[in-house]
This record gives structure tokens, C-alpha cells and sequence, in this order.
């Protein structure tokens, strides 16, 4: 992720606090400059953490559903931001699955009609071994399924 810039940062900062504001009696009846003032001091914290507006939007809700009203509304939510953040990382890095090369030959797809036992006409493959493929550098890599005549048990058409 390319880090936040300020202007961006300070933007997110103000719809920040256009959704605080009503939540939180004491930012209400701030003048503009007020505002203005307090979004830059914010900004720069918000900038400093690299928070992302996503993230600090949803901590505002969970922030200022508790009874307790935060003493430093920031802190708080950057805390909770970050806490969220940080759960929702662990949770979609446990939700992947395991890395598989898409080159590996599938056993599966070479046992159907009993092709692995067969040499294969088309790639010149023997009983035993997979199909290979050529890659653009020239190089053979196993294909992931044999070819097709080779599960017919039959050599392809002539070319
Ligand atoms: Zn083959």
C-alpha cells in the first residue's frame, strides 16, 4: 500500500469529523476555523499512525457505541482502527489457502482412463511421466492435465 498524503489525509480528516461532530457534543457549535484548525492537528496524527479513512469510519462506530464517551476522541479511535485493522489482516491471511503452483501436474487428471500408464504421442511423454508443455523461453514444464489423446489412448491427427 502507497503511503497517505496529506491532502488526502486532511480531506478524510474533515468527512471525519462532519461524522463525529453529531456524536460528540463537544465538537459541536465549532466555528469553521475551528474546524479547520482542529482537522489539521488531526491530519497530522492521522497521517503520522497511516490509517486509512475505511479504517477510522468503522472505529467511529464502535468507539461511540460504548457508554463511556472517549476522553481523547482521536486516540480512541486510532486505537480501535488499528486493533480492527489488525484482526481483519489475521482473519483474511488465515482464509487463504495454501499456495499451489498451477504448473504441478495433477495426479487426479493423469490417472482418469489411465493415461499415466501410457506413453503420449503428442509431447513424447513416457508411461509414468507427465505431459510437458514448452514456456516461452523454450524450456518444457509438466502440464497440469496430459493432453487430451493421450486419455483417448490414441495418436493425434496428423499435422
Ligand atoms: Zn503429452
Amino acid at each position: 500500500m502507497s503511503s497517505q498524503q496529506y491532502p488526502d489525509v486532511f480531506r478524510d480528516t474533515l468527512k471525519l469529523l462532519a461524522i463525529l461532530t453529531p456524536l460528540d457534543s463537544r465538537l459541536q457549535g465549532a466555528t469553521p476555523e475551528d474546524v479547520n484548525q482542529k482537522a489539521q492537528v488531526w491530519a497530522a496524527t492521522i497521517l503520522d499512525a497511516q490509517i486509512t479513512f475505511d479504517w477510522l469510519n468503522a472505529a467511529v462506530k464502535k468507539v461511540y457505541a460504548q457508554a463511556e464517551r472517549p476522553l481523547n476522541p482521536l486516540g480512541a479511535i486510532i486505537a480501535e482502527a488499528k486493533r480492527l485493522r489488525s484482526q481483519s489482516s489475521r482473519f483474511s491471511a488465515a482464509a487463504l489457502p495454501p499456495p499451489r503452483r498451477a504448473s504441478e501436474p495433477v495426479a487426479g487428471a493423469y490417472s482418469a482412463h489411465g493415461a499415466i500408464d501410457r506413453r503420449c504421442f503428442e509431447c513424447g511423454a513416457q508411461a509414468g511421466e507427465p505431459c510437458t508443455a514448452r514456456n516461452s523461453d523454450g524450456s518444457l514444464r509438466p502440464r497440469v492435465a496430459p493432453h487430451v489423446s493421450r486419455l483417448q489412448n490414441h495418436a493425434p491427427h496428423a499435422a
